[in-house]
């Protein structure tokens, strides 16, 4: 992907689009969640005026406030009234502890679809692939993230690989819709059939029935270990990637990191009836606080969202924007190398720049 021409100091300032009013629920999340989201609001607040967000409580907050599930009742309500929602990411306890919010919002929503794309920005950020750009469409709701765990004895517990028909059909037709919309020329499958012969036997058969109906694709499957391999060495050789859950979610971590940092990578949620946009990484407690995360992650999730709302030109002037600000060597710590960066700033610097570049 090339960046934009920057504009001249001698154009006139900068026009924010005049559209249509529209809500967003919005739920900061924790650890960074709250610093990423305010710098994102900001950059939205300037390119798209006619935008409205309504905060609603997710996560952490909510579990204070003793709601079990993690989410708030006002949540649900502004999905329901509004459709979307931009969310920060959510801490969740490892080994035990409440359920993951994420699984509960994406599940109950019938969000099936998670688009996530990884792109390199090589020269401006330093990425090990300066050519690669990849979507990884993955599986949202079955799989091992079903949720579907049992103690049988205190020593041996067991999880359920859950993969249907109907599921597999949905996701890999969208990936292949996908594509088609898209310009995109192939489409990997990954899973993991030599072993698992029913649950991924089942996700790569309908793979190629499906495949078969888009004879303008490329169409290929890969197991997935050596997938993930070839995803960190020869990135260029894959389009769209389609797998089930669990390994949409490993694959797509190594993809963003091979693309130059987790901290540039945003994501859709998908659905038939409602839409969720969040960054592809966690809470990141170990720098929450600081003014360092990278908001990229959420901003370029945020572009998606005025996207999918057809609210094309906030969009794009937000992208291009963010565009000039990298290739103005304008990075947060993360992507911050001697002789690529000029300027180290921390997330709310970040977020000026891209401001000012609109
Ligand atoms: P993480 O993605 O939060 O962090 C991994 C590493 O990447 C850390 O070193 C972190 O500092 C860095 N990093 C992440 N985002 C960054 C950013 N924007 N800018 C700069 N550096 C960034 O993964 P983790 O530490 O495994 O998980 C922390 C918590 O997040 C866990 O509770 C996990 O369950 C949760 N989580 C939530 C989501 C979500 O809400 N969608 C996704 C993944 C993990």
């Amino acid at each position: 992907m090339n960046a934009q021409i920057k504009p001249e100091a001698s154009q006139t300032a900068y026009q924010p689009a005049v559209l249509p009013a529209r809500t967003i629920p919005v739920a900061p999340g924790d650890g960074i969640g709250p610093e990423i989201m305010d710098a994102t609001l900001a950059i939205l607040k300037a390119a798209d005026p006619a935008l409205a967000f309504h905060p609603v409580t997710v996560g952490l907050k909510a579990y204070e406030a003793g709601l079990m599930a993690g989410i708030g009742e006002d949540t649900w309500q502004a999905i329901d009234a509004h459709k979307v929602i931009l969310k920060g990411p959510i801490t969740t306890p490892q080994g035990g502890g409440y359920k993951s919010v994420n699984v509960t919002l994406r599940k109950t929503l019938g969000l099936y679809a998670n688009l996530r794309p990884c792109v390199s920005y090589h020269p401006w950020v330093t990425a090990l692939h300066p050519k690669m750009d990849v979507v990884i469409v993955r599986e949202n709701e079955e799989d091992t993230y079903a949720g579907i765990e049992h103690r049988q004895t205190d020593e041996v517990v067991q999880c359920l690989k859950l993969i249907t028909r109907p599921g597999c059909e949905r996701i890999v037709r969208y990936a292949f819709e996908y594509a088609r919309a898209h310009g995109r020329k192939k489409v990997t499958c990954m899973s993991k059939d030599n072993i698992m012969k029913l649950t991924d036997g089942l996700f790569h058969r309908v793979f190629d029935e499906i495949a078969a109906e888009y004879p303008d694709i490329a169409a290929n499957h890969m197991i997935i270990d050596i997938g993930t391999a070839r995803m960190a060495s020869r990135p260029t050789d894959f389009d769209v990637v389609v797998t089930p859950n669990l390994y949409g979610d490993i694959l797509s971590d190594v993809a963003a990191e091979v693309a130059g940092s987790i901290g540039l990578a945003g994501s859709s949620n998908i659905g038939r009836d409602v839409a969720m946009f969040e960054a592809v990484h966690g809470s990141a407690p170990d720098i929450a606080g600081q003014d360092i995360a990278n908001p990229s992650g959420l901003l370029l999730s945020a572009v998606m969202m005025l996207v999918h709302l057809g609210r094309a030109k906030p969009a794009t002037d937000i992208h291009n924007a963010w565009l000039c600000a990298l290739e103005d060597g304008i990075h947060t710590g993360d992507i911050f190398r001697d002789g690529t960066s000029r300027q180290r700033v921390g997330t709310r610097g970040f977020a000026e720049a891209v401001i000012a570049r609109l």
